[in-house]
């Protein structure tokens, strides 16, 4: 039987940190239970000695499954029970990657109005409709720093002879962010043994790239269309015969496909600063931190 993918509502606004309208709330298709830990050394067989966490998944969400780098959006889901109000606090939320299932991980809390009520059935909880509210500091921080490693990607391409770097992977962490390409920075820009100019070019490119405040677009193109936009070829990884055409960001005009959130324009980010760079097996990692 095919599962029913949730649509991932978060793509279309970065700003959207609730969803309590009539038409954005979103439906629980599965409540799953997870991890038992003991909350105290009482009888082994007595329940109430126990906390469980659970993964909720959605028809649709606004909350950003953890991935290309980004982490997770953390946030709270109000479910509308039909007698009562829940409240699910949630800190990890992942995709799966076979069923395009959203999972939001996390645990219960009863709203205080509502302490009375009977012990909580999960099970009745499918098919019941809930807003969610994600951590808008959380949120922005992330776009930040997401945007912030493409923009990283267009100053590096801007120092004569990096160009040649190939982006493999990113990080886009607040406490460890980077980016990392195949190839040689030092090789490639011929500067081989003076790290801090290079570092100090591609800083130079970032502070131009901040000022010029570009707008950052997020657009689903037709495969050959987004090929072009990423400067002629596309990652193995997106396929010309995929159901969905492929997401790309470009930033300063430049294209990459990508499904992270971001913000609206370069002049965001405030200041964006590479603060490192390391070569190993033929690969160079550029560390960036940003000013939130
Ligand atoms: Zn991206």
């Amino acid at each position: 039987m095919r599962t029913l993918k949730t649509e991932l509502a978060y793509l279309r606004d970065t700003y959207a940190f609730t969803s309590s309208s009539s038409d954005d709330v979103s439906t629980v298709l599965d409540v799953l239970k997870k991890t038992k830990k003991k909350t105290n050394d009482d009888d082994d067989d007595d329940e109430s000695c126990y906390s469980y966490c659970y993964e909720i998944v959605l028809d649709k969400t606004i909350a950003y499954p953890a991935g290309g780098g980004q982490p997770s959006d953390v946030g709270t889901m109000i479910l509308i029970d039909t007698n009562t109000r829940w409240m699910f606090d949630f800190d990890e939320v992942r995709m799966d990657k076979e069923t395009k299932q959203v999972l939001h991980r996390g645990t219960f809390r009863r709203r205080k109005e509502d302490e009375d009520d009977d012990v909580f059935d999960v099970d009745e909880m499918k098919g019941k409709t809930c807003s969610i509210e994600i951590d808008e500091n959380v949120r922005m921080a992330h776009a930040k720093m997401h945007t912030a490693g493409h923009l990283l990607d267009v100053a590096v391409a801007r120092v004569p002879g990096l160009e040649k770097l190939v982006a493999t992977k990113g990080s886009h962490g607040v406490a460890d962010a980077y980016v990392e390409y195949k190839g040689n920075a030092r090789t490639f820009s011929g500067i081989e043994d003076d790290d801090e100019k290079l570092i100090r070019l591609m800083n130079e490119h970032l502070e131009k790239l901040i000022e010029q405040n570009d707008v950052v677009k997020a657009e689903y193109l037709a495969y050959e269309d987004a090929k072009r936009a990423c400067g002629g070829s596309l990652p193995s990884y997106v396929s010309p015969d995929a159901e969905e055409a492929p997401r790309v960001v470009t930033v300063a005009g430049y294209g990459c496909p990508c499904g992270g959130t971001h913000v609206k324009s370069s002049k965001e980010l405030k200041r964006v600063t590479a603060v490192g760079f390391r070569v190993k097996k033929g690969q160079t990692r550029i560390r960036y931190k940003v000013d939130i």
